[in-house]
């Protein structure tokens, strides 16, 4: 079996590059599978690929070369998978630089923001909670504020403070799908929609036209197989993907700590991404 999404303590997840990887080497299917290729997709960075792969090398396990990147799709934000990122520079690669120089930017604004709004959230506190400034994002933010006493809880710190349209939300730059298609093609990678059906609300009709622009795009793919879904949902996006003539791909989107319903490998204890969706993933992969 496969999981072609997972994130470490590189981007959002607590678990480091190693760590990952010897899990990913220890996880089973419910009958008892073992994984056979994973991919590494932490959020806007290739940080911990190296790390990954060498380590997924020694464990005999396949490795691809990947990334998650948010985009803006008809006023909605969606998160798109790359495949096959190459060692060294590429436009995928200078895409990933600017998106992390615009969360800095905007961590900065955030933090001006609050202190004109009378409160003091420090840089030290915030990397505390982060690890990197590369990872600095809201949801430490959050932290702090329940940390300090505005917030009674993460999700409170967003309904009050954080949230898109909120008091003190500052926007980020916003990608358009097709930039970052071509990005990826020209750095011979496959891109990828990841989870259609998670916080956009897409079903029937709306999710084929969804996906339908979304390849006219350029988008070469939607994960199919994915650990919060059902066998019908899986169905239905697979059939979908068939339909369209994208390519599927699968994975669990494990986080660690961060998000601990979630196993390598397995997801919610159901997920099995069939060995068989790599050849057509390797077969979409544009020439560079
Ligand atoms: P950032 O990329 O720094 O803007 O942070 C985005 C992250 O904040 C998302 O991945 C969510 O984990 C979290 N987030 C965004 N909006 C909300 C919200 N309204 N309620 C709770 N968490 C949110
Ligand atoms: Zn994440
Ligand atoms: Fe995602
Ligand atoms: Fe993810």
């Amino acid at each position: 079996m496969l999981d072609l999404h997972l994130h470490s303590s590189c981007s959002d997840g607590s678990d480091s590059p190693e760590e990952l990887v010897a899990l990913a080497a220890a996880a089973r299917s419910a009958s008892g599978e073992a994984l056979t290729t994973i991919a590494l997709t932490d959020h806007d960075t290739l940080e911990g690929l190296e790390r990954a792969g060498a380590a997924a090398e020694a464990a005999g396990l396949g490795f691809l070369r990947g990334c998650e990147v948010s985009a803006l799709f008809e006023g909605q934000s969606v998160h798109l998978l790359c495949y096959f990122v190459p060692e060294g520079p590429s436009p995928l690669e200078a895409l990933l630089g600017g998106l992390r120089q615009d969360r800095a930017n905007r961590n900065l604004e955030l933090i001006a923001k609050l202190h004109a709004g009378g409160i003091e959230v420090s840089t030290e506190a915030l990397l505390a909670k982060a690890g990197s400034p590369e990872g600095l994002g809201r949801p430490h933010f959050a932290e702090v504020l329940v940390e300090l006493g505005h917030a009674s809880s993460i999700q409170d710190a967003f309904d009050r403070f954080l949230a898109d349209g909120g008091p003190f939300y500052v926007s980020k730059a916003h990608l358009a799908p097709r930039a970052v298609a071509e990005a990826a093609h020209q750095s011979g990678a496959v891109c990828v929609v990841a989870h259609p059906l998670r916080n956009m609300g897409w079903t029937g009709s709306v999710l084929e036209q969804k996906l339908t622009t979304l390849r006219t795009e350029g988008i070469d793919g939607v994960e199919v197989y994915y650990g919060s879904w059902s066998p019908e949902q899986i169905t239905e996006v697979g059939h979908l993907a068939e339909r369209l003539g994208m390519v599927a791909t699968g994975g669990s989107d494990y986080h660690g700590s961060k998000k601990p319903d979630l196993s390598i490998g397995t997801g919610r204890g159901a997920l099995m991404v069939p060995d068989q969706l790599l050849e057509a993933l390797e077969a979409a992969r544009p020439a560079r």
